[in-house]
Parts: structure tokens; sequence; C-alpha cells
């Protein structure tokens, strides 16, 4: 909840911060039970740096993180939160040791966390897992530069797996795989939703995969969250104009649909945010208010939420 993560970019001779970087202003999300929840945004727009805070490998600026309703920061709560809440990575190498075999990449989690009680129990799980990722037993002892993108990608999935988690954190899992190959992970994602009732945080940096896996979509901009709600509503009829800007820029398999249309304009600098709305130099709505005035998140339909001004009720006006 209203999560912010400060970066210093530069420090003066002291050690006091020049420069700060807002990579995460102020988003506050909720992930419940089961749920796929996509976020979104150019790269840069703070969906990574945001999971990771929450995760804790980045240490966080403001907020709180809430497991279960209870806050992170409290005794116990972290080691539990810890152990539920997993991560796969864009590269699979960023959680696989390439020195290390995929056994022992699987299953060192398993160890740190006693969950075996020896060794036979401990190869059972790990080819339970591979099993689960749809991987042949005999990955078992291979290195993960044996394999190919989706396979790594896989290993990574067993690995998060390994110790039962609510929930998994995918950033940009499919983003460095062919299309085939997206739809295969994809869809193996969604089978292991439905047997182990995970949630996931699925990030990605355009909507057209995202959709079809996300309850709701999430869409950020400039470190602020502007725009959320049911996942098909905002891809097919989107509120917040940089959401539209989003899905005007996704090719059409028709050829012959409009061509599309980039949100016009370069991604300012986050170092030097614009006043009022972020996105107002790049916003064809834009008025005077939004140069003036950042505008506040609020539920502009039921169940919808977005950042913008000039959205009412379903309508940019
Ligand atoms: Fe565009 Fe104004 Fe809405 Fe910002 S607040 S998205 S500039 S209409
Ligand atoms: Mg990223």
């Amino acid at each position: 909840q209203h999560l912010t993560k400060k970066f210093v970019v530069e420090s003066d001779w002291l050690g006091r911060p020049k420069k700060i970087l807002t990579a995460v202003h102020d988003v506050s999300l909720a992930i419940e039970a089961g749920e796929t929840v996509g976020l979104v945004g150019e790269s840069g727009c703070g969906k990574s740096t945001f999971a990771r805070t929450i995760l804790g490998l980045y240490e966080k600026t403001h907020g709180t993180v809430l497991y279960k309703g209870r806050n992170i920061d409290q005794n116990g709560v972290h080691a539990d939160f810890k152990r539920h809440v997993q991560m796969i990575f864009q590269d699979p190498y960023a959680s696989l040791d390439p020195r290390m075999t995929v056994a022992d990449s699987i299953s060192e989690p398993l160890r740190n966390y006693h969950m075996c009680a020896n060794n036979q129990d401990l190869k059972k799980r790990v080819f339970e897992l591979l099993e689960q990722v749809d991987l042949n037993s005999e990955a078992a002892q291979r290195y993960p530069h044996e394999f190919s993108g989706g396979q790594r990608q896989r290993i990574g999935i067993a690995r998060a797996l390994a110790l039962n988690p609510e929930c998994i954190f995918c950033d940009e899992p499919i983003s460095a795989l062919d299309v085939s190959v997206q739809v295969q992970i994809v869809n193996m994602l969604k089978d292991l939703q439905q047997r182990f009732g995970l949630a996931y945080l699925f990030i990605a940096h355009d909507l057209s995969m995202v959709h079809h896996v996300s309850h709701r979509i999430g869409v950020m901009y400039l470190g602020k969250l502007v725009e959320l709600g049911p996942g098909s509503t905002v891809y097919h009829d989107p509120l917040h104009p940089y959401t539209q800007s989003l899905i005007a820029a996704i090719p059409k398999p028709d050829p012959h649909a409009a061509p599309a249309v980039p949100a016009g304009g370069e991604v300012p600098s986050p170092l030097s945010l614009p006043s009022g709305c972020v996105f107002h130099p790049r916003c064809p709505y834009a008025s005077e208010l939004c140069r003036h005035e950042s505008p506040v998140w609020r539920e502009v339909q039921p169940g919808r939420f977005a950042a913008c001004h000039h959205v009412r009720g379903g309508d940019v006006v």
C-alpha cells in the first residue's frame, strides 16, 4: 500500500543525495488469492521495481506491504511471506546459477527450508517439480546452458514452485521467447494456477498477451498506477488516455485496419517529471488543469480505477 521507491542517482562529495529518481510513486495494489493481476507499461515505468520492492529485493522508501492483512515488517510475518511469494524473471539465468545442475537449483530452496526428510524424498520432489513443468527427469543432471530459453523458464518455474507458494511474481517471463513458446509458457502458468490455486502478478510491457491471462490489469506510467480494472474491460474499453495509446500501438492482425498509432512524443525522463499530470506532454486530451494539477486516483466505475481529470463515467471528456 502506498509504496514508494526512490533511488539516489547521484550524490555530492559528502554522500548527500543530489539527484533522486522516484521509480515507484505511491502505488497501492492488492492481489487476491488465486488471482492474476497483469501489470503493464513501457520499460522503465517502474513495474519491475514495484515488484522487487514488495519482495524486499529493494528497500522501500515509503509504504507498507501487507500479507494476509498483516504488515510483513512484523515479527514472524516476513518469513511466512518470503516463503509463500516467489518470483520468476525474464532471464531465468537471474534465478539459476549456471554452475549448478538443474537438480541442485531446484533443490536449493527445499534444502534451505528443510522441506525434505532425506535425499530420497528430495529426489522424488525434484522429479515431481520437473514433471509439473513438463520436463523429463533426465533434465535434473544437466546445466542451464544446455536448455533452450523456454526450457530454462520452465526450470525457473519449477524452482519457484518448490516451496508450494501462494503467489508468484512473474517479471516479463515470456518477453524473451518466441511467440509459440510464449503461448506454451502462458498455458502452463494457467494450468499451474488451476492446480495449485496460485495468484500471479504478471508483469509485461504490452497488453496483447497479458489480457488473456489477467483477471485484472493495472497500467503504470512513470512510476504511477494510472488505471486498474477487469482485464478484458481494460483491454477492450480502456479509460485512461495512456492505456488507450498503448492499445492503439498494438499491431493489428487485420491488414485493412488503420496503422498503429503510438503515443506521441518521447517518455519524459523520470528525473525531471512534468508538472501536473505526468502524461500531459503526450496526452491528446490535456487541458490547462492537467498541466498544473496531478489527477487523483479514484473509482470511476464500480471496480474500475483511473487517475485522470477528464475520465467521466467511461469516457474521456
Ligand atoms: Fe491526459 Fe489530463 Fe487525463 Fe493526464 S489528466 S491523462 S493529461 S486528460
Ligand atoms: Mg522490467
